[in-house]
């Protein structure tokens, strides 16, 4: 007998990175510029498969949709997290549901919509998407097809790709609640909608992973309060995961093979806040618990505010004592982090709550502090800014360059992005910028942002990648030396092009 219902993601989300996250973001590259056989080796190996297809270690979206079907009369003999490579083993005339999780199904996110404009080609995420839905067992045995996960807003804002792609029903937003009514719905043949809102979870209720993630992610907060315009998880009630539950799920991945632990949250400094304030104690406590759990050997976290560091430098710190930071056990660790702009008004206007306790005309300056902050405690800070954003104007984009230069003795990563007007966001009828609209001054912003970036890769890349195998890092620093050369000339090309 075979499954009823088959949970699996596109194959650039079946991989532990390395036992980095970092390395993910490399699937944001458009396919082409880098052969598949080499980009799966270096950035994103195949994950591992369990003796039954099931993928070993999953991203933590998907365990938790996976967790609210066996908490909701499901059983582990209706349900399966495929390896996407097993799907034609796994997908079979029994499977009346095939749900998918996608960070970017039409290779349209942010992120990826900068590198396709930047080189061309077309996002990996996209293509492997489609692979998976053109497996012969999918084909044959046409289960409905469910796509949810972060990426869900571009097949809702896409009904004919959606169609061509087959998928049945989009789910945009929280998956818990929703995932077991619906697939309850459609597993009675009853009519499901092409696409729904997931309901929002909310209060005490936590549904508990029930296997191991990837690099040991697990959620210690949801939601954001600090509602930039732009942003989808601006629209979610922030929740903290009580710190019993988080250790329960620590410990799953520790049974399967983990030995680190990534704390997820927009904002982990707003862990147990009762609104926008640090809550100290809380945070500390989180990671004092947490790296205290006998077989952790390291402890990191996902994302933080530039204003939680700046309005609290003692949490930052006690938080870098706690995980030994700065010793040759951890030299160092990453947290990413929103910059946006340099641009006070452009904060005013789309991100008040990004800079509070602060002024929008103090972000410069708090931007500036929170890197010296986390540098100062061995926290490379990860960040974006975003160009495009409405009603952005030339000054605006000068501000940012010249943020971005005061941000040279920092060691860190300055990613530029490209604003995406995204669905269920406050923004959402405002125009992404195209191909053609970005000006000189643009690409003078990308420019100063690689310039930063490739000098400070290779220094980051010496301790961050140290336990990484010869060949890799080989690898790593010749991508290193000729990107820069790559990037760099293409980037000053594009100015020169503007410009005449
Ligand atoms: S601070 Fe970050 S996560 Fe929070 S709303 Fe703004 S962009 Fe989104």
């Amino acid at each position: 007998m075979g499954y009823k219902i088959v949970l699996t993601m596109d194959r650039t989300m079946a991989s532990d990175y390395h036992g980095s996250l970092f390395y993910g973001f490399s699937a944001c590259f458009p396919q082409g510029i880098l052969p598949d056989w080499f980009f799966y080796r270096a950035f994103c190996p195949n994950g591992k498969a369990n003796p039954d297809g099931s993928l070993r270690f999953a991203n933590c979206g998907t365990r938790k949709v996976e967790s609210a079907l066996l908490d909701n009369g499901f059983t582990k003999n209706d349900i399966i997290l495929a390896h996407p490579d097993y799907i034609d083993e796994l997908v079979t005339e029994d499977t009346k549901i095939l749900s998918i999780s996608s960070n970017d199904p039409l290779g349209i996110g942010p992120a990826t919509s900068t590198f396709t404009k930047l080189f061309g080609g077309e996002g990996r995420m996209a293509v492997k998407l489609r692979e998976l839905l053109n497996s012969p067992s999918i084909k044959r045995y046409k289960p409905r097809i469910f796509l949810g996960g972060p990426g869900a807003w571009q097949l809702r804002v896409n009904p004919d790709k959606r169609k061509e792609l087959g998928i049945n029903c989009v789910v945009v937003g929280d998956g818990e609640i929703t995932a077991p009514d619906l697939f309850k719905k459609a597993l009675n043949n009853k009519d499901i909608p092409k696409s729904i809102n997931g309901i929002t979870l909310d209060g005490d209720r936590f549904f508990k992973i029930k296997g191991p993630t990837i690099t040991g992610l697990i959620e210690a907060t949801r939601g954001c309060a600090r509602s930039c315009k732009f942003c989808v998880p601006s629209l979610k009630k922030i929740r903290s995961t009580p710190v019993s539950v988080l250790k329960n799920e620590v410990k799953i991945n520790l049974e399967a093979g983990q030995r680190g632990v990534i704390l997820h949250g927009e904002d982990i400094f707003l862990y147990q806040s009762d609104g926008l304030r640090v809550n100290g104690d809380a945070v500390v406590n989180l990671f004092k618990e947490i790296y205290s759990i006998p077989g952790v050997k390291w402890v990191s976290a996902s994302h933080a505010s530039l204003s939680s560091a700046s309005s609290s430098p003692r949490t930052v710190e006690k938080i870098s004592k706690t995980l030994e930071l700065g010793t040759n056990l951890h030299p160092t660790k990453s947290f990413q982090v929103g910059i946006e702009t340099g641009s006070p008004k452009l904060i005013s206007t789309h991100m008040k709550g990004k800079a509070y306790p602060f002024k929008a005309e103090e972000w410069p300056d708090v931007v500036k502090d929170g890197f010296k902050i986390f540098t100062d405690n061995h926290i490379i800070p990860c960040s974006t800014i975003i160009l495009g954003l409405p009603g952005e104007t030339d000054d605006d984009i000068q501000k940012t360059i010249n943020l971005v230069k005061a941000l040279r003795p920092y060691k860190s990563v300055i990613v530029p992005i490209i604003f995406t007007a995204m669905q269920t966001t406050k923004l959402e009828n405002e125009k992404s910028i195209q191909k053609d609209g970005l000006t000189p001054l643009h690409w003078e912003l990308m420019l100063a942002s690689w310039e930063h970036n490739f000098y400070w890769f290779p220094r980051i890349y010496k301790t961050y990648g140290r336990e990484n195998p010869l060949i890799l890092k080989t690898v790593i620093h010749t991508i290193i030396k000729s990107g820069k050369f790559y990037i760099l000339n293409k980037i000053r090309k594009k100015i020169k092009n503007t410009s005449s």
